[in-house]
């Protein structure tokens, strides 16, 4: 017999997890009462405990309250939304942007809202799961190409454009891909859409606030922003410190996609206060060095782990190969015995054989967290 007690008999119980970020050190955090290092957060600038961020959101629901109570579409907008539409927008170098829930929603209405059954989609095998689940929801036809080989995805679009009767063509990708640490490149991506007269989708969700002087991401430091082929897509979540995210373009497909997309019309609206937060999270990203601060450990890191079996990643994402299962899980238990949490990640999260710590670096971590893990690594 089965009820709602036996329905996952396989999957463990789940950690406590208790975060213990203060206003000084955002890198702490407490699992089952042990202290660790937390080498784990894509709070990449460690913004979700700045004292303004956290104002900001303050102020916000003392001034406005909490929850939104409907969706935008209904009685849910807020000034604050169109306002940060526009100041990301003008960041980023795009003519206009929608904010959504999350970057999952984004994702998901996205790719819905943009096909029908004569679109095929040409996706990046190894693209975060919201690209996938998006795929999966559109009416599109998909077909994958192995993780970053261009040649091939050239070849289906050849294929396609041969074959088909005028159908509406999309590249799909990552940025910076959430697992691997490296990046798409958006030159190449761009010239292919433009040759195939394809739109091209970047979700550069871990690039923005990490890559670039600016912290504009892949596609700004490509010299591609704004690109009438181009949409970009974002969280608000990771480096931004807060929650949601968002979507730039064109004015016309970002009107279009405010009245499509179905995870805009029928979910609530953000929080305004998590808007307020970001918005301030932006203004420090524009007038701090905490991006330059990121990118002095990355390079630090780099530095300190040249004997270590790293995948190629230039970013604040630095998986460690362990290519077992059982490999990964003594060593993600032999550095949490050492006071650091870094999560081993597994199949089918990764390909088999992959089995990896995935590192994720911040602005706030300091030399000597660094130097600690590196010779927690160090067996
Ligand atoms: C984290 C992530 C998302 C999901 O964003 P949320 O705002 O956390 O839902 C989407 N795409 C990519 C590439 C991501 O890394």
């Amino acid at each position: 017999m089965m009820d709602s007690r036996n329905w996952f008999p396989t999957i463990p119980p789940s950690r406590q997890r208790h975060f213990l970020a203060s206003q000084r050190h955002a890198m702490l955090i407490e699992i089952n009462g042990q202290k660790l290092h937390n080498f784990a957060s894509n709070d990449y600038l460690g913004l979700s405990v700045h004292g303004d961020v956290k104002n900001a959101a303050i102020d916000a629901i003392k001034n406005e309250g909490f929850g939104s109570g409907a969706s935008r579409l209904v009685s849910g907008d807020d000034p604050v939304f169109h306002a940060f539409e526009s100041e990301l927008a003008a960041w980023k170098g795009f003519e206009a942007c929608l904010l959504v829930g999350s970057g999952m929603l984004a994702n998901i209405g996205l790719l819905q809202a943009l096909s029908d059954r004569s679109t095929e989609i040409f996706a990046d095998k190894l693209n975060h799961a919201s690209l996938v689940d998006g795929c999966r929801l559109s009416e599109a036809k998909v077909k994958r190409y192995p993780h970053l080989d261009y040649a091939r995805l050239e070849k289906q679009l050849q294929q396609n454009v041969n074959d088909n009767t005028k159908p509406k063509r999309m590249i799909v990708s990552d940025g910076v891909f959430s697992m691997d640490g490296d990046g798409a490149d958006i030159t190449i991506l761009m010239d292919l859409a433009n040759r195939y007269d394809a739109l091209l989708i970047v979700d550069d969700a871990h690039g923005t606030g990490t890559v670039g002087q600016d912290g504009k991401g892949l596609i700004a430091q490509a010299g591609l922003s704004g690109h009438a082929r181009l949409i970009e897509v974002g969280t608000l979540g990771k480096a931004f410190g807060s929650y949601g995210a968002y979507v730039l373009g064109s004015a016309e497909m970002i009107h279009g996609l405010r009245q499509r997309m179905r995870t805009v019309i029928y979910s609530t609206a953000i929080p305004v206060s998590a808007i307020a937060a970001a918005r301030t999270a932006l203004d420090i990203i524009q007038t701090t060095d905490v991006v330059q601060q990121l990118q002095a450990n990355v390079a630090y890191f780099l530095e300190c782990s040249q004997h270590l079996q790293k995948m190629p990643s230039q970013t604040a994402i630095q998986p460690v190969l362990l290519g077992s299962d059982e490999a990964a899980l003594n060593r993600a238990k032999y550095l949490r015995d050492s006071g650091f949490f870094v999560p081993a990640i597994r199949p089918p999260t990764v390909p088999e054989g992959t089995a990896r710590l995935r590192i994720t670096l911040s602005a706030q971590h300091t030399k000597t967290d660094i130097d600690g893990l590196v010779q927690a690594l160090t067996l």
